[in-house]
Protein backbone atom coordinates (compact mmCIF):
# COMPACT_ATOMS: atom_id res chain seq x y z
CA UNK A 1 0.00 0.00 0.00
CA UNK A 2 1.11 3.19 -0.58
CA UNK A 3 2.53 5.66 2.12
CA UNK A 4 0.59 8.49 1.09
CA UNK A 5 -2.97 9.56 -0.66
CA UNK A 6 -1.90 12.79 -2.00
CA UNK A 7 1.64 13.50 -2.89
CA UNK A 8 1.72 17.38 -3.77
CA UNK A 9 4.72 19.17 -5.11
CA UNK A 10 5.30 22.88 -4.27
CA UNK A 11 5.00 24.72 -1.12
CA UNK A 12 3.79 28.38 -2.33
CA UNK A 13 -0.01 28.86 -1.54
CA UNK A 14 -2.20 26.71 -3.60
CA UNK A 15 0.68 23.65 -2.65
CA UNK A 16 -0.23 24.45 0.75
CA UNK A 17 -4.09 25.52 0.37
CA UNK A 18 -4.21 22.00 -1.78
CA UNK A 19 -2.33 20.05 1.45
CA UNK A 20 -4.62 21.79 4.22
CA UNK A 21 -7.66 20.87 2.82
CA UNK A 22 -6.76 17.46 1.82
CA UNK A 23 -5.41 17.26 5.22
CA UNK A 24 -8.77 18.29 6.73
CA UNK A 25 -10.36 15.44 4.55
CA UNK A 26 -8.66 12.72 6.17
CA UNK A 27 -6.36 12.18 3.81
CA UNK A 28 -2.44 11.49 4.41
CA UNK A 29 -0.80 14.09 2.38
CA UNK A 30 2.98 14.53 1.68
CA UNK A 31 3.99 18.06 0.81
CA UNK A 32 7.51 18.92 -0.57
CA UNK A 33 9.00 21.89 -0.94
CA UNK A 34 12.54 22.15 -2.57
CA UNK A 35 13.51 25.74 -0.84
CA UNK A 36 10.93 27.66 1.71
CA UNK A 37 7.99 27.77 2.03
CA UNK A 38 6.69 30.80 -0.49
CA UNK A 39 10.26 31.10 -1.70
CA UNK A 40 8.63 31.32 -4.96
CA UNK A 41 6.21 33.37 -5.97
CA UNK A 42 3.96 33.74 -3.51
CA UNK A 43 6.12 35.99 -1.46
CA UNK A 44 6.73 38.11 -3.87
CA UNK A 45 2.95 39.52 -4.70
CA UNK A 46 1.62 42.52 -4.73
CA UNK A 47 0.01 41.12 -1.47
CA UNK A 48 -3.48 41.85 -2.44
CA UNK A 49 -7.03 39.72 -1.88
CA UNK A 50 -8.76 41.62 -4.47
CA UNK A 51 -11.02 41.12 -7.16
CA UNK A 52 -8.84 42.71 -9.83
CA UNK A 53 -10.51 46.40 -11.10
CA UNK A 54 -8.04 45.51 -14.20
CA UNK A 55 -9.09 41.87 -15.25
CA UNK A 56 -12.87 43.68 -15.35
CA UNK A 57 -11.78 45.17 -18.17
CA UNK A 58 -10.96 41.91 -20.56
CA UNK A 59 -14.71 40.18 -19.36
CA UNK A 60 -12.69 38.10 -16.66
CA UNK A 61 -16.62 37.95 -15.02
CA UNK A 62 -15.98 34.42 -13.39
CA UNK A 63 -12.47 35.16 -11.87
CA UNK A 64 -13.58 38.78 -10.60
CA UNK A 65 -16.57 37.33 -9.04
CA UNK A 66 -15.08 34.64 -7.05
CA UNK A 67 -12.30 37.06 -6.33
CA UNK A 68 -14.32 39.50 -4.81
CA UNK A 69 -16.50 37.04 -2.75
CA UNK A 70 -13.25 35.71 -1.06
CA UNK A 71 -12.05 38.69 0.32
CA UNK A 72 -14.60 38.50 3.25
CA UNK A 73 -13.91 34.54 3.47
CA UNK A 74 -10.11 34.67 3.95
CA UNK A 75 -10.96 38.13 5.68
CA UNK A 76 -12.43 35.83 8.67
CA UNK A 77 -10.01 32.91 8.36
CA UNK A 78 -7.40 34.77 9.05
CA UNK A 79 -7.78 38.33 10.61
CA UNK A 80 -4.58 38.84 11.68
CA UNK A 81 -2.44 38.23 8.26
CA UNK A 82 -5.46 40.41 6.30
CA UNK A 83 -7.03 43.54 6.93
CA UNK A 84 -9.35 45.41 4.81
CA UNK A 85 -8.07 48.55 2.78
CA UNK A 86 -9.56 51.49 0.84
CA UNK A 87 -7.65 51.95 -2.37
CA UNK A 88 -7.64 55.87 -3.29
CA UNK A 89 -7.87 56.13 -7.66
CA UNK A 90 -7.38 59.64 -9.03
CA UNK A 91 -9.02 59.67 -12.62
CA UNK A 92 -6.19 60.75 -15.16
CA UNK A 93 -8.33 62.80 -17.73
CA UNK A 94 -5.52 61.31 -20.21
CA UNK A 95 -5.96 58.00 -19.56
CA UNK A 96 -9.21 56.82 -18.19
CA UNK A 97 -12.06 58.37 -18.54
CA UNK A 98 -14.21 59.18 -14.60
CA UNK A 99 -17.19 58.24 -16.25
CA UNK A 100 -15.14 55.02 -16.94
CA UNK A 101 -13.80 54.19 -13.74
CA UNK A 102 -17.18 55.11 -11.96
CA UNK A 103 -19.36 52.49 -14.08
CA UNK A 104 -16.15 49.51 -13.31
CA UNK A 105 -16.34 50.44 -9.19
CA UNK A 106 -20.30 50.53 -9.51
CA UNK A 107 -20.12 46.65 -11.10
CA UNK A 108 -16.91 46.27 -8.51
CA UNK A 109 -19.46 46.81 -5.47
CA UNK A 110 -22.01 44.65 -6.84
CA UNK A 111 -20.37 41.66 -8.79
CA UNK A 112 -18.84 39.44 -5.49
CA UNK A 113 -21.16 40.65 -2.63
CA UNK A 114 -20.30 42.43 0.86
CA UNK A 115 -21.03 42.67 4.19
CA UNK A 116 -18.01 43.84 5.94
CA UNK A 117 -16.09 45.85 3.21
CA UNK A 118 -17.44 49.55 2.62
CA UNK A 119 -19.29 50.52 -0.44
CA UNK A 120 -17.18 53.33 -3.49
CA UNK A 121 -17.13 57.09 -2.79
CA UNK A 122 -15.80 59.79 -4.50
CA UNK A 123 -13.22 62.14 -2.45
CA UNK A 124 -12.44 65.54 -2.62
CA UNK A 125 -9.10 65.61 -3.01
CA UNK A 126 -8.43 69.08 -2.29
CA UNK A 127 -9.54 68.70 1.32
CA UNK A 128 -9.26 65.34 2.09
CA UNK A 129 -5.45 63.85 3.83
CA UNK A 130 -5.41 61.32 0.67
CA UNK A 131 -5.37 63.96 -1.72
CA UNK A 132 -2.60 65.73 0.67
CA UNK A 133 0.48 64.03 -0.88
CA UNK A 134 -1.24 64.26 -4.58
CA UNK A 135 0.18 66.98 -7.35
CA UNK A 136 -3.03 69.40 -6.98
CA UNK A 137 -4.28 68.90 -10.66
CA UNK A 138 -5.42 65.34 -8.95
CA UNK A 139 -8.78 67.25 -7.72
CA UNK A 140 -11.47 65.00 -6.87
CA UNK A 141 -10.93 60.61 -6.44
CA UNK A 142 -12.74 57.50 -5.80
CA UNK A 143 -12.21 55.48 -2.82
CA UNK A 144 -13.01 51.51 -3.05
CA UNK A 145 -12.26 48.28 -0.98
CA UNK A 146 -10.51 45.75 -1.37
CA UNK A 147 -8.09 43.40 1.61
CA UNK A 148 -4.44 43.56 2.05
CA UNK A 149 -2.59 39.90 2.84
CA UNK A 150 0.94 39.01 4.19
CA UNK A 151 1.13 36.44 1.19
CA UNK A 152 4.07 34.46 2.76
CA UNK A 153 2.44 34.06 6.38
CA UNK A 154 -0.45 33.09 4.96
CA UNK A 155 1.26 30.10 2.90
CA UNK A 156 3.37 29.28 6.16
CA UNK A 157 0.46 29.44 8.74
CA UNK A 158 -1.86 26.63 5.58
CA UNK A 159 1.00 24.42 5.97
CA UNK A 160 1.18 24.50 9.78
CA UNK A 161 -2.05 24.04 10.09
CA UNK A 162 -2.01 21.15 7.14
CA UNK A 163 0.67 19.77 9.63
CA UNK A 164 -1.50 19.91 12.62
CA UNK A 165 -4.19 18.11 10.48
CA UNK A 166 -1.85 15.65 9.92
CA UNK A 167 0.04 16.03 6.22
CA UNK A 168 3.83 16.26 6.69
CA UNK A 169 5.53 19.08 5.27
CA UNK A 170 8.85 18.63 4.34
CA UNK A 171 10.96 22.15 3.19
CA UNK A 172 14.24 21.95 1.43
CA UNK A 173 13.04 18.60 -0.30
CA UNK A 174 13.40 18.14 -3.92
CA UNK A 175 11.10 16.33 -5.92
CA UNK A 176 13.79 15.05 -8.83
CA UNK A 177 11.95 11.92 -10.22
CA UNK A 178 7.87 10.06 -10.01
CA UNK A 179 7.72 7.30 -11.86
CA UNK A 180 3.68 6.64 -12.48
CA UNK A 181 2.62 3.14 -11.74
CA UNK A 182 -0.21 1.93 -10.03
CA UNK A 183 0.73 4.45 -7.22
CA UNK A 184 3.56 7.08 -7.58
CA UNK A 185 6.77 6.23 -6.41
CA UNK A 186 8.86 9.67 -6.13
CA UNK A 187 12.62 10.38 -5.58
CA UNK A 188 13.18 13.06 -3.47
CA UNK A 189 16.54 14.53 -2.69
CA UNK A 190 17.13 16.80 0.62
CA UNK A 191 20.63 17.67 2.22
CA UNK A 192 21.89 15.33 -0.38
CA UNK A 193 19.94 12.39 0.49
CA UNK A 194 18.25 10.36 -1.45
CA UNK A 195 14.84 8.91 -0.50
CA UNK A 196 12.12 6.87 -1.76
CA UNK A 197 8.05 7.25 -1.06
CA UNK A 198 4.87 6.08 -2.62
CA UNK A 199 1.73 7.88 -2.95
CA UNK A 200 -1.81 7.23 -4.68
CA UNK A 201 -2.36 10.44 -6.64
CA UNK A 202 0.29 13.61 -6.98
CA UNK A 203 -0.34 16.98 -7.46
CA UNK A 204 2.12 19.26 -10.01
CA UNK A 205 1.60 23.18 -8.00
CA UNK A 206 5.47 23.95 -8.82
CA UNK A 207 3.88 27.15 -9.85
CA UNK A 208 6.39 28.76 -12.74
CA UNK A 209 8.62 25.35 -12.11
CA UNK A 210 4.89 23.96 -13.48
CA UNK A 211 6.26 22.88 -16.93
CA UNK A 212 9.42 22.39 -15.84
CA UNK A 213 8.33 20.10 -13.51
CA UNK A 214 6.46 17.89 -15.79
CA UNK A 215 9.47 17.49 -17.99
CA UNK A 216 12.38 16.82 -15.96
CA UNK A 217 10.59 15.09 -12.94
CA UNK A 218 7.43 13.52 -14.72
CA UNK A 219 9.41 13.20 -17.99
CA UNK A 220 5.95 13.61 -19.94
CA UNK A 221 5.34 17.46 -21.34
CA UNK A 222 3.08 19.47 -19.26
CA UNK A 223 -0.60 19.36 -20.53
CA UNK A 224 -1.60 22.41 -21.12
CA UNK A 225 1.07 25.78 -22.25
CA UNK A 226 2.31 28.32 -19.18
CA UNK A 227 3.61 31.88 -20.08
CA UNK A 228 5.94 33.10 -17.90
CA UNK A 229 5.68 37.10 -16.87
CA UNK A 230 7.67 38.50 -14.32
CA UNK A 231 6.72 41.63 -12.11
CA UNK A 232 8.81 43.88 -9.74
CA UNK A 233 8.07 45.58 -6.94
CA UNK A 234 10.29 48.37 -4.96
CA UNK A 235 10.28 49.48 -1.22
CA UNK A 236 11.34 53.11 -0.30
CA UNK A 237 10.53 55.39 2.67
CA UNK A 238 7.24 55.87 3.09
CA UNK A 239 5.63 58.50 0.67
CA UNK A 240 2.06 59.07 2.80
CA UNK A 241 0.75 59.13 6.37
CA UNK A 242 -2.66 57.45 6.30
CA UNK A 243 -3.47 53.88 6.17
CA UNK A 244 -4.83 53.83 2.50
CA UNK A 245 -3.64 52.38 -0.50
CA UNK A 246 -3.75 54.01 -4.27
CA UNK A 247 -4.24 52.72 -7.47
CA UNK A 248 -2.55 54.73 -10.21
CA UNK A 249 -3.50 54.25 -13.82
CA UNK A 250 -0.45 54.48 -15.93
CA UNK A 251 0.81 56.08 -19.32
CA UNK A 252 1.10 52.03 -20.77
CA UNK A 253 -2.70 51.17 -19.42
CA UNK A 254 -2.12 49.83 -16.90
CA UNK A 255 -1.88 50.23 -13.08
CA UNK A 256 0.50 50.90 -10.60
CA UNK A 257 -0.19 50.42 -6.83
CA UNK A 258 1.42 52.19 -4.00
CA UNK A 259 0.72 50.77 -1.02
CA UNK A 260 1.03 51.30 2.83
CA UNK A 261 3.88 49.03 3.92
CA UNK A 262 5.80 47.69 7.09
CA UNK A 263 4.70 50.87 9.36
CA UNK A 264 7.58 52.81 7.69
CA UNK A 265 7.52 52.54 4.29
CA UNK A 266 5.12 52.53 0.74
CA UNK A 267 5.92 49.42 -1.72
CA UNK A 268 5.03 50.10 -5.34
CA UNK A 269 4.30 47.91 -7.93
CA UNK A 270 4.22 46.07 -10.09
CA UNK A 271 5.41 45.58 -13.70
CA UNK A 272 4.54 42.83 -16.21
CA UNK A 273 7.01 41.12 -19.00
CA UNK A 274 6.97 38.39 -20.68
CA UNK A 275 9.96 35.90 -18.59
CA UNK A 276 12.36 32.91 -19.92
CA UNK A 277 14.61 31.37 -17.64
CA UNK A 278 14.90 29.77 -13.94
CA UNK A 279 12.19 31.79 -11.99
CA UNK A 280 14.22 31.79 -8.94
CA UNK A 281 16.72 34.23 -10.81
CA UNK A 282 14.25 36.75 -11.54
CA UNK A 283 14.97 39.95 -10.31
CA UNK A 284 13.68 43.56 -10.94
CA UNK A 285 15.93 45.18 -13.72
CA UNK A 286 17.23 48.86 -13.59
CA UNK A 287 14.48 49.48 -16.13
CA UNK A 288 11.71 48.70 -14.38
CA UNK A 289 12.69 49.88 -11.08
CA UNK A 290 12.98 53.36 -13.13
CA UNK A 291 9.55 52.58 -14.63
CA UNK A 292 7.79 52.20 -10.92
CA UNK A 293 9.47 55.40 -10.33
CA UNK A 294 8.17 57.26 -13.08
CA UNK A 295 4.95 55.83 -12.60
CA UNK A 296 3.91 57.43 -8.94
CA UNK A 297 6.04 60.42 -9.62
CA UNK A 298 3.53 61.48 -12.12
CA UNK A 299 1.22 61.41 -8.96
CA UNK A 300 3.41 62.37 -5.78
CA UNK A 301 4.38 65.78 -5.19
CA UNK A 302 7.57 64.28 -3.90
CA UNK A 303 9.59 62.58 -6.87
CA UNK A 304 10.61 58.75 -6.02
CA UNK A 305 13.89 58.47 -7.65
CA UNK A 306 15.67 54.89 -7.82
CA UNK A 307 18.04 55.90 -5.15
CA UNK A 308 15.45 56.43 -2.62
CA UNK A 309 14.60 52.14 -3.13
CA UNK A 310 15.77 50.13 -0.22
CA UNK A 311 14.05 47.06 -1.30
CA UNK A 312 13.35 45.96 -4.57
CA UNK A 313 11.95 42.00 -5.42
CA UNK A 314 10.65 40.04 -8.16
CA UNK A 315 8.30 37.10 -8.86
CA UNK A 316 7.52 35.19 -11.72
CA UNK A 317 3.41 34.31 -12.69
CA UNK A 318 2.79 31.34 -14.60
CA UNK A 319 -0.30 32.22 -16.48
CA UNK A 320 -2.34 29.38 -18.27
CA UNK A 321 -1.84 30.00 -22.28
CA UNK A 322 -5.44 30.68 -23.30
CA UNK A 323 -3.89 31.89 -26.64
CA UNK A 324 -3.96 35.69 -26.22
CA UNK A 325 -1.35 37.70 -28.20
CA UNK A 326 0.28 40.21 -25.35
CA UNK A 327 1.22 39.13 -21.32
CA UNK A 328 -1.09 41.80 -19.98
CA UNK A 329 -4.33 40.41 -21.43
CA UNK A 330 -3.48 36.38 -20.56
CA UNK A 331 -5.96 35.35 -18.30
CA UNK A 332 -5.36 35.42 -14.46
CA UNK A 333 -7.90 32.90 -13.48
CA UNK A 334 -6.10 29.24 -12.37
CA UNK A 335 -6.69 25.87 -14.43
CA UNK A 336 -6.95 22.55 -13.53
CA UNK A 337 -5.61 19.25 -15.67
CA UNK A 338 -6.35 15.61 -14.50
CA UNK A 339 -4.90 13.28 -15.94
CA UNK A 340 -5.81 9.52 -15.30
CA UNK A 341 -5.46 6.38 -17.07
CA UNK A 342 -6.61 2.79 -16.30
CA UNK A 343 -3.75 1.03 -14.01
CA UNK A 344 -2.02 4.47 -13.80
CA UNK A 345 -2.07 6.80 -10.61
CA UNK A 346 -3.58 10.40 -11.62
CA UNK A 347 -2.04 13.32 -11.99
CA UNK A 348 -3.51 16.99 -11.00
CA UNK A 349 -1.58 20.37 -13.04
CA UNK A 350 -2.29 23.50 -11.31
CA UNK A 351 -1.68 26.40 -14.18
CA UNK A 352 -2.11 30.13 -12.99
CA UNK A 353 -4.15 31.28 -9.58
CA UNK A 354 -3.75 33.88 -7.27
CA UNK A 355 -3.38 34.26 -3.66
CA UNK A 356 -6.97 35.38 -3.47
CA UNK A 357 -8.11 32.66 -4.92
CA UNK A 358 -6.11 29.72 -3.48
CA UNK A 359 -8.80 28.49 -1.23
CA UNK A 360 -11.47 27.85 -3.86
CA UNK A 361 -8.57 26.40 -6.47
CA UNK A 362 -7.59 23.34 -3.52
CA UNK A 363 -11.84 22.62 -3.25
CA UNK A 364 -11.74 22.89 -6.90
CA UNK A 365 -8.63 20.21 -6.70
CA UNK A 366 -10.23 18.30 -4.90
CA UNK A 367 -13.17 18.24 -6.11
CA UNK A 368 -11.33 16.86 -9.18
CA UNK A 369 -9.94 14.32 -7.32
CA UNK A 370 -13.40 13.02 -5.07
CA UNK A 371 -14.01 10.11 -7.44
CA UNK A 372 -11.08 8.53 -6.76
CA UNK A 373 -10.52 9.25 -2.63
CA UNK A 374 -13.60 8.74 -0.53
CA UNK A 375 -14.01 12.50 0.83
CA UNK A 376 -15.62 14.52 3.74
CA UNK A 377 -17.48 17.39 2.32
CA UNK A 378 -15.78 20.87 1.47
CA UNK A 379 -14.65 22.50 4.85
CA UNK A 380 -12.38 25.34 4.82
CA UNK A 381 -14.60 28.52 4.33
CA UNK A 382 -15.86 28.27 7.46
CA UNK A 383 -12.20 27.61 9.35
CA UNK A 384 -9.72 29.99 10.83
CA UNK A 385 -5.92 29.58 10.43
CA UNK A 386 -3.85 29.07 13.20
CA UNK A 387 -4.06 32.08 15.62
CA UNK A 388 -7.14 34.05 13.48
CA UNK A 389 -9.94 32.66 15.53
CA UNK A 390 -11.12 36.28 16.26
CA UNK A 391 -13.22 38.34 14.87
CA UNK A 392 -12.50 39.84 12.11
CA UNK A 393 -11.78 43.32 13.54
CA UNK A 394 -10.73 42.35 16.95
CA UNK A 395 -6.75 42.83 16.17
CA UNK A 396 -6.82 46.28 18.15
CA UNK A 397 -8.66 44.42 21.02
CA UNK A 398 -5.58 41.23 20.69
CA UNK A 399 -3.22 44.70 21.40
CA UNK A 400 -4.81 45.99 24.45
CA UNK A 401 -4.59 42.29 26.10
CA UNK A 402 -1.05 41.82 24.82
CA UNK A 403 -0.39 45.12 26.59
CA UNK A 404 -0.99 43.62 29.47
CA UNK A 405 0.75 40.68 28.94
CA UNK A 406 3.90 41.75 27.73
CA UNK A 407 4.01 45.74 28.82
CA UNK A 408 7.59 46.21 28.33
CA UNK A 409 7.58 45.37 24.65
CA UNK A 410 6.70 48.53 22.69
CA UNK A 411 3.14 49.28 20.99
CA UNK A 412 4.82 49.40 17.37
CA UNK A 413 6.58 45.22 18.59
CA UNK A 414 2.99 44.31 19.72
CA UNK A 415 1.06 45.50 16.62
CA UNK A 416 3.62 43.49 14.16
CA UNK A 417 3.38 40.44 16.64
CA UNK A 418 -0.24 40.25 16.93
CA UNK A 419 -0.32 40.85 12.86
CA UNK A 420 2.30 37.48 12.25
CA UNK A 421 0.97 35.56 15.33
CA UNK A 422 -2.85 36.39 16.38
CA UNK A 423 -3.88 34.49 19.45
CA UNK A 424 -0.95 32.37 19.71
CA UNK A 425 1.59 34.97 20.55
CA UNK A 426 1.33 33.86 24.31
CA UNK A 427 3.07 30.30 22.39
CA UNK A 428 5.57 33.03 21.24
CA UNK A 429 6.29 34.76 24.52
CA UNK A 430 5.24 32.28 26.73
CA UNK A 431 5.58 33.71 30.53
CA UNK A 432 8.33 36.50 29.88
CA UNK A 433 8.07 39.54 32.52
CA UNK A 434 10.97 41.35 31.31
CA UNK A 435 13.03 41.80 27.45
CA UNK A 436 15.65 39.53 29.00
CA UNK A 437 13.46 36.59 28.98
CA UNK A 438 12.85 36.73 25.11
CA UNK A 439 16.64 37.97 24.42
CA UNK A 440 19.20 37.81 22.95
CA UNK A 441 17.83 40.57 20.70
CA UNK A 442 18.88 41.11 17.00
CA UNK A 443 17.45 44.74 16.78
CA UNK A 444 14.58 46.56 18.66
CA UNK A 445 12.00 43.86 17.43
CA UNK A 446 13.12 40.30 17.14
CA UNK A 447 13.62 38.30 20.12
CA UNK A 448 15.64 35.12 20.55
CA UNK A 449 12.32 33.43 21.52
CA UNK A 450 10.40 34.65 18.61
CA UNK A 451 13.16 33.03 16.35
CA UNK A 452 13.23 29.30 18.19
CA UNK A 453 9.12 29.63 17.55
CA UNK A 454 9.58 30.56 14.15
CA UNK A 455 12.04 27.08 13.84
CA UNK A 456 10.21 24.97 15.64
CA UNK A 457 7.24 25.71 14.30
CA UNK A 458 6.84 27.09 11.37
CA UNK A 459 10.33 25.52 9.07
CA UNK A 460 12.20 28.31 9.24
CA UNK A 461 15.80 27.38 8.94
CA UNK A 462 17.95 30.17 7.77
CA UNK A 463 17.93 33.93 8.63
CA UNK A 464 16.30 34.63 5.41
CA UNK A 465 13.57 32.69 6.01
CA UNK A 466 12.97 34.87 9.19
CA UNK A 467 13.63 38.53 7.86
CA UNK A 468 11.93 38.00 4.51
CA UNK A 469 9.36 35.83 4.97
CA UNK A 470 8.24 34.66 8.34
CA UNK A 471 8.53 38.68 9.13
CA UNK A 472 9.82 41.47 6.90
CA UNK A 473 12.39 42.48 9.58
CA UNK A 474 15.09 42.46 6.71
CA UNK A 475 13.62 46.23 6.65
CA UNK A 476 14.90 46.88 9.97
CA UNK A 477 17.96 45.06 10.80
CA UNK A 478 21.11 45.99 9.94
CA UNK A 479 24.21 44.06 8.75
CA UNK A 480 25.62 43.30 12.00
CA UNK A 481 22.43 42.35 13.62
CA UNK A 482 21.35 40.05 10.56
CA UNK A 483 25.21 38.52 10.81
CA UNK A 484 24.35 37.88 14.57
CA UNK A 485 21.36 36.25 13.63
CA UNK A 486 23.04 33.90 10.62
CA UNK A 487 24.89 32.63 13.49
CA UNK A 488 22.47 32.17 16.27
CA UNK A 489 20.42 30.26 13.64
CA UNK A 490 23.33 27.62 12.77
CA UNK A 491 23.29 26.62 16.40
CA UNK A 492 19.67 26.19 16.84
CA UNK A 493 18.41 25.36 13.17
CA UNK A 494 21.03 22.73 12.53
P1 LIG B 1 4.78 29.37 -6.12
O1 LIG B 1 4.52 30.25 -4.97
O2 LIG B 1 5.87 29.80 -7.03
O3 LIG B 1 5.12 27.93 -5.52
C1 LIG B 1 5.65 26.88 -6.29
C2 LIG B 1 6.71 26.20 -5.44
O4 LIG B 1 7.12 24.98 -6.06
C3 LIG B 1 7.98 27.03 -5.29
O5 LIG B 1 8.13 27.42 -3.92
C4 LIG B 1 9.11 26.09 -5.76
O6 LIG B 1 10.28 26.20 -4.99
C5 LIG B 1 8.45 24.72 -5.65
N1 LIG B 1 9.05 23.71 -6.52
C6 LIG B 1 9.30 23.80 -7.84
N2 LIG B 1 9.85 22.66 -8.31
C7 LIG B 1 9.94 21.79 -7.25
C8 LIG B 1 10.42 20.45 -7.08
N3 LIG B 1 10.94 19.76 -8.12
N4 LIG B 1 10.36 19.88 -5.85
C9 LIG B 1 9.87 20.58 -4.78
N5 LIG B 1 9.40 21.86 -4.90
C10 LIG B 1 9.43 22.45 -6.11
N6 LIG B 1 -2.25 37.24 -6.53
C11 LIG B 1 -3.16 37.86 -5.74
O7 LIG B 1 -4.17 37.28 -5.36
N7 LIG B 1 -3.00 39.16 -5.36
C12 LIG B 1 -1.95 39.91 -5.77
O8 LIG B 1 -1.82 41.08 -5.37
C13 LIG B 1 -0.99 39.30 -6.63
N8 LIG B 1 0.06 40.01 -7.07
C14 LIG B 1 1.00 39.40 -7.84
C15 LIG B 1 2.11 40.15 -8.26
C16 LIG B 1 3.12 39.54 -8.98
C17 LIG B 1 4.30 40.34 -9.43
C18 LIG B 1 3.04 38.16 -9.29
C19 LIG B 1 4.15 37.50 -10.03
C20 LIG B 1 1.93 37.42 -8.91
C21 LIG B 1 0.90 38.03 -8.18
N9 LIG B 1 -0.23 37.32 -7.76
C22 LIG B 1 -1.18 37.92 -6.98
C23 LIG B 1 -0.39 35.91 -8.12
C24 LIG B 1 0.13 34.98 -7.03
O9 LIG B 1 1.26 35.50 -6.40
C25 LIG B 1 0.46 33.62 -7.63
O10 LIG B 1 -0.61 33.17 -8.40
C26 LIG B 1 0.73 32.57 -6.56
O11 LIG B 1 1.68 33.03 -5.63
C27 LIG B 1 1.21 31.28 -7.22
O12 LIG B 1 1.42 30.33 -6.21
P2 LIG B 1 1.95 28.88 -6.57
O13 LIG B 1 1.82 28.08 -5.32
O14 LIG B 1 1.25 28.38 -7.78
O15 LIG B 1 3.47 29.09 -7.00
Amino acid sequence: MAEFDLAIIGGGINGVGIARDAAGRGLRVLLVEQNDLASGTSSASTKLIHGGLRYLEHGALRLVREALAEREVLLRMAPHLIRPMRFVVPPNPNLYAASRLRLGLFLYDRLGGRKILPATRTLDLTHHIVGAPLKRRYRFGFEYSDCWVDDARLVVLNAVDAAERGAVIRTRTRCVRAEREESWRLILKAKGQREVVSARALVNAAGPWVADVAETVLRAPAPGRVRLDKGSHIVVPRLFEHDRGYLLPTADRRVVFALPFERDFTMIGTTDAEFAGDPGSAVPTLGEIDYLCDSVSEYFRERVGSEDVVWAFAGVRALYDDGTGNVKDTTRDYQLDLQEHFHEAPLLTVYGGKITTYRRLAEAALGRLRHFFKLSAEWTSGSTLPGGDFVYDGADALVTQARQSWPFLAESNLRRLIGAYGTRLGRVLGSARDRNDLGPWFGDELSAAEVRYLVRHEWARTAEDVLWRRSKLGLRLTQPQSNELVGFMANIAG
